[in-house]
């Protein structure tokens, strides 16, 4: 894939005194009886880029929508650089935005979309020559000046509402799934060319989006939102390694989640009951679960071990394979263990000449270290299935 890079030359974008951080303190917003949003609270620090990430109807755009001025909060303050800005309306706070349906000017030329908010601003006219230039270098459409919106393609339109949304040089810029009407391959281009614009102008950026993928690539931290509010942030790595609960596991990541009850701990680990008789271990995390309490296993497919790689581990079963799922790279099974559970192995094709089919036996095994217990709370089942999560469960 041939990536289209973002010019270096963004003389005048850059401006490091400018970028400013973000502070969420209780947002709420209720529409009569629906609570879109309740008690979200965020620091973003200046240049940093953040993910809102969650189903849809979790409330990540009317955030958005409440930070940008077009949706007026029932409660709580938005404090950008310290001073707060909640009764300000849009276009004096001076935050850059795109939309996911990039609301380009249809009547107007790339270069008239992209002056239009210096001329809202009453910019002297040289000025806003040279400063649509630099936008439209940036992202590389300095050449297509003069075309109508209909006369670009759906990346090229993105790119103009991206030019327009930074062109005043705004602190902060919001995206709201700037990618989603994109197809697969331009979205991939897109996504590094954000990147690369966040790395050159160094701009704090909110992003929202419902695509894991996304998330976990481009930001320095995610927000996942679940029923209006955040239910946990943190850095990709740390999201993705240590969720808090069953919703977070399954939103993130491709995981075997299995409902047990705790039978035993030591120092090192913790052993879950499934059903009667299954018993397996996880790592051992502070201060979680006594004896006899529920517990969600969270095993990532790409933990499961399978045939000899199974051997020596002390998680270890024998299965029969329920279901083959080839994706080329790797190989998803479907492992039947114990009296009915299922386990999804993802195998990478360069771990195992193995070809199983469904019904044979197969040892399978992981590590303790390779799973964790995760709280309950905040399950929804609305959202597991719907997300890249696959649900180990009893059938
Ligand atoms: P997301 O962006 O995560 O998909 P939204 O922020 O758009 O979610 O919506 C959160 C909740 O608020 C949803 O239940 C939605 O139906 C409701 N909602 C959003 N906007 C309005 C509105 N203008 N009037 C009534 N309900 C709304």
């Amino acid at each position: 894939m041939s990536h289209l890079v973002i010019s270096t030359n963004q003389k005048g974008l850059r401006d490091d005194s400018n970028i400013a951080g973000i502070e969420l303190c209780g947002l709420t917003k209720h529409y009569d009886t629906t609570v879109a949003t309740h008690d979200v609270n965020l620091h973003v620090d200046p240049g940093e880029f953040v993910t809102f990430l969650g189903p849809s109807g979790s409330g990540k755009t009317t955030t958005l929508m409440m930070i940008a001025g077009f949706v007026i909060p029932s409660a709580g303050d938005i404090r950008i650089a310290n001073k707060s800005i909640v009764t300000l309306p849009p276009h004096k706070r001076n935050i850059g935005m795109v939309f996911q349906n990039y609301a380009l000017f249809p009547h107007l030329d790339v270069a008239r979309n992209v002056a239009f908010p210096l001329e809202m601003r009453h910019v002297p006219k040289s000025e806003i020559a040279k400063r649509v230039e630099g936008a439209l270098k940036l992202v590389k459409l300095q050449n297509y000046a003069n075309r109508r919106p209909r006369e670009l393609s759906g990346g090229q339109q993105q790119r103009v509402a991206l030019a327009r949304a930074l062109v005043f040089h705004p602190p902060i810029l919001l995206l709201d799934e700037p990618l989603g009407a994109l197809d697969a391959q331009l979205r991939e281009e897109m996504k590094y060319e954000l990147k690369q614009l966040h790395l050159k102008i160094g701009i704090t950026i909110l992003f929202v989006t419902h695509d894991q993928q996304e998330a976990l690539t481009l930001s320095d931290r995610v927000a996942v939102f679940n029923h209006g509010t955040i239910v946990q942030i943190g850095a990709p790595t740390d999201l993705y390694r240590y969720p808090a609960n069953r919703f977070v596991a399954s939103f993130i990541g491709k995981s075997n989640l299995l409902e047990g009850k705790v039978v035993r701990r030591d120092p090192q680990s913790i052993c879950i009951r499934l059903g009667e008789t299954l018993e397996m271990r996880a790592s051992y995390r502070e201060g979680f679960r006594e004896p006899n309490n529920s517990a969600v296993y969270l095993l990532r497919t790409e933990s499961v071990r399978i045939g000899n790689a199974a051997v020596g581990v002390e998680n270890q079963y024998e299965g029969t394979v329920t279901a083959v799922f080839y994706a080329g790279s790797a190989t998803e099974y479907v492992i039947r263990i114990g009296e009915e559970w299922l386990i999804s192995a993802r195998i990478p094709a360069t771990e195992t000449d193995m070809r199983l089919a469904v019904g044979d036996q197969v040892r399978v095994g992981w590590k303790p270290s390779d799973a964790l217990l995760v709280e309950a709370d905040g399950a929804d089942s609305s959202a597991v299935g719907t997300s890249e999560a696959h649900s180990g469960q009893q059938i």
